[in-house]
């Protein structure tokens, strides 16, 4: 049988295409609205903005502009697929009801448009964003910055929030109905990989996480983290090895939509661990995964099957 990474990980697409049952495309848009904890905080320490505006995303277009941009793109590159809205940058649920209303409702109205993901921090999770994000009858995903279980690690990110409010926040979010997706950040400098497990762990034993974005920690110019001394190396080659250990530990029924820190600005990065692309990890990784006979969910209650989802 073909060795194929998406038989040992449940894959965010294929999530997507047993959901809606067709292709789908995720199109990243922007409220227009600065991450508060940057203004306020300082932000976190590994934040570079200059580093997660999509080319079609900006804070000066309007919701129907970023989609007469995004779009023909889309189609051009993937054919006749559907979109899920997509408010990736910043803080996406930062600002009043009434103005992330209008964002969320204009880009659900597009006819093109079969749901809403929206991206945001913890602290600006509240009854009034749950309840606007649950009175859509499209699909609704919000994903959550966990990053790590470990309050000493989200201090020293200076993420501005303990772990006890991002498990707030999902339940929050899960006992209303919402479909709840975590991002976490492996290679945090000093967290172990017994840390690591744990964030894992955790992750698989909360029953309204439906999706996971696995993160590199990277460490970009013009960035606090680039500024300190002493930081231990987190390598290409580590993550990889950390996800082949951790990915049993993932309960098999959570999609994976990422592995590694999306679109690496190269021409960014202060400290270069990233020999190779995208492609030669996911094959290193697969390799790893198919020489120890792993899959996901392996050590959990939910072991993944691929047949569930490729018939
Ligand atoms: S919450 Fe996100 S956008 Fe805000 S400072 Fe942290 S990484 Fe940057």
């Amino acid at each position: 049988m073909e060795e194929r990474l998406e038989y040992r990980i449940f894959t965010y697409s294929a999530y997507l295409l047993n959901k809606f049952g067709k292709k789908i495309f995720r199109v990243g848009l922007s409220t227009g609205k600065i991450c508060p904890h940057r203004t306020n905080n300082g932000g976190c320490i590994f934040c570079n903005p200059q580093t997660f505006t999509g080319e079609y995303q900006s804070q000066d277009l309007s919701i129907e502009e970023q989609f007469k941009d995004a779009i023909p793109r889309i189609k051009k590159a993937c054919g006749d697929v559907k979109l899920l809205a997509y408010f990736q940058d910043e803080t996406s649920t930062y600002g009043s009801i009434n103005f992330l209303k209008q964002k969320f409702d204009q880009a659900l109205s597009h006819p093109e448009v079969v749901g809403l993901v929206v991206s945001t921090r913890p602290d600006y999770i509240n009854a009034d964003v749950v309840s606007l994000l649950t009175s859509y009858q499209q699909s609704v995903t919000i994903e959550i910055g966990l990053q790590s279980i470990h309050n000493s690690s989200l201090e020293f990110l200076n993420r501005g929030h303990t772990f006890q409010q991002v498990e707030k926040a999902i339940n929050m979010c899960g006992e209303a109905g919402l479909t709840v997706g975590v991002h976490l950040i492996l290679g945090i400098p000093n967290e172990t990989y017994n840390e690591m497990l744990e964030t894992v762990k955790w992750v698989s034993y909360n029953k309204y996480i439906k999706q996971i974005k696995f993160h590199n920690l990277v460490i970009y110019k013009n960035t606090t983290l680039a500024e300190m001394k002493n930081i231990p190396p987190y390598t290409i080659r580590d993550h990889i090895e950390n996800l082949g250990n951790l990915i049993p530990y993932l309960r098999g029924d959570i999609a994976v939509s990422r592995l590694f820190t999306s679109n690496i600005r190269r021409t960014q990065i202060a400290v270069n661990r990233y020999r190779g692309n995208k492609t030669q990890w996911m094959n290193e990784l697969r390799k790893i995964l198919y020489k120890k006979n792993l899959n996901q969910g392996d050590e959990t209650d939910v072991k993944y099957d691929y047949r569930k989802y490729y018939k």
